[in-house]
């Protein structure tokens, strides 16, 4: 698999620089410090509720005693898998979700179920998805792999119930079967229930390594730019992770804007990696991965699953809070999307406006560009390349090292159409208004 992307920010103050804008959304990425600006700010509802982790191990704890009554394990096509999806069900029943369990007819046991949970409200044109896989191995209970990323999304899920926060964008929670069999649960639900209403998917896999490293799939994209801001602010900075795929491929190849959270696999954690992140250099992320001591509580690593589960929550919250999520461009003979980041302020809270990304799926060439914006009676012009890079690796974009301005917009959520234009160098392409809030 082949992806190449390109990224440009457009940020609204001429004179905003990148360390502005960097030290601003790191403030703002702080589970604790958002709490505290919820009472002055309007841009609020980005801000995810704490995730409180003891909720998670409690989801964990039944996932481990499950696998005890049922064989020692919750694998596909097994009385465990079935009673974790029992138990996934009716707890989101209860909580009030519309719950849909999807028997997996293509399944290589058809008796396998996902379990996809709605809650009720928001745009659902743009539903924003977040899950993992519910099924373990057959040689273990499955704590961390992949018990870790169900506990976790099965909480954040409560979480959005007990606080039903008004987000625009609609937000549906899975848990898949089948995913160590070869993501069989969700590429049935792609090909039966479809995408084209899903405008972005967090995967969970294996978020609770003893030896955590802290990993993101595809970090630039403006799925996961909230989840990257959050290990920033608690000083664990991600790397892009590398392997493919958990479910969040299947999304990837349907064309959905996917990213993935893993405390890593069983491979070895580099010196460097001990020196960032802590734990021990030379050994496995999780040395207990697909295998029988993968249990509950001994491999299980609290902080690291604490940390994981924050900035999942910080990554949905973010995501079903996005406008412009549709409003494709044509730059350079290729389509970029436009899209809504968050408000940026100064350090001492004065607000400058929002940050836009551009972000294209298939940017296969550099793109030289001219960035024209007009507000409040002012030309600015900028001159910035949007620049396509190959490969499966894509860390490292520096996503948000254009800004150009000034834009002058409203207060969030009020739709204001920008004059500006975007056109290439060579006068080949793409010369037009875009507007940059989805105004219709
Ligand atoms: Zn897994």
């Amino acid at each position: 698999m082949s992806k190449t992307r390109a990224v440009v920010a457009i940020a609204s103050a001429a004179t905003l620089a990148v360390g502005v804008a960097t030290v601003s959304l790191t403030a703002h990425a702080s589970p604790k410090e958002s709490t505290e600006e919820s009472q002055s700010q309007d841009h609020s509802t980005n801000n995810a509720p704490d995730i409180n982790v003891d909720g998670v191990k409690h989801h964990l704890q039944k996932f481990q005693t499950i696998a005890d009554d049922n064989g020692g394990n919750r694998a596909a096509g097994t009385s465990g898998y079935q009673a974790s999806a029992d138990y996934v069900a009716k707890t989101l029943d209860d909580a009030g979700f519309n719950v849909t369990r999807q028997t997996c007819g293509s399944c290589d046991n058809s008796e396998d179920e996902n379990v996809i949970a709605d809650w009720p409200g928001g745009e659902t044109d743009n539903t924003i998805m977040i899950g993992g896989h519910l099924d373990s191995v057959a040689d273990g209970p499955g704590i961390d792999d992949n018990g870790s990323g169900s506990a976790a999304v099965l909480q954040i899920a409560l979480t959005v119930a007990e606080n039903n926060p008004e987000l625009k964008n609609h937000m549906r929670f899975a848990w898949w079967a089948e995913e160590e069999l070869g993501m069989h649960g969700s590429k049935h639900y792609i090909d039966n229930t479809g995408v084209d209403d899903i405008a972005g998917y967090i995967n969970l896999d294996m978020v609770a390594g003893t030896n955590a490293g802290y990993f993101i799939d595809n970090m630039s994209s403006p799925t996961a730019v909230a989840m990257v801001d959050h290990f920033d602010s608690i000083d664990k900075p991600a790397e892009e992770f590398t392997d493919c795929c958990s479910d969040n491929g299947p999304f990837t190849d349907a064309g959905v804007e996917s990213t993935l959270l893993t405390t890593g696999y069983g491979e070895s954690k580099t010196q460097e990696q001990a020196d960032k992140w802590g734990g021990e250099a030379g050994k496995p992320y999780d040395p207990c991965y697909h295998t029988a001591c993968d249990t509950y509580p001994d491999n299980i690593n609290a902080q690291a699953l604490d940390h994981m589960t924050d900035a999942a929550a910080q990554g949905l919250w973010d995501n079903a809070s996005k406008t412009n999520r549709y409003n494709p461009v044509e730059i350079c003979g290729q389509d970029y999307s436009i899209q809504e980041r968050e408000a940026v302020t100064t350090e001492s809270g004065t607000e400058l406006g929002q940050v836009y990304m551009l972000w294209s799926n298939d940017a296969e060439q550099n793109c030289a560009v001219t960035i024209k914006t007009t507000a409040a009676g002012v030309e600015t012009q900028t001159a910035v390349t949007l620049a396509a890079e190959s490969g499966d690796n894509v860390s490292d974009k520096g996503a948000f090292a254009h800004y150009a301005g000034p834009v002058k917009l409203d207060a969030k959520g009020t739709c204001v159409k920008v004059d500006g234009s975007i056109a290439a160098e060579d006068g080949t392409v793409g010369t037009g208004s875009i507007p940059l809030s989805h105004c219709g």
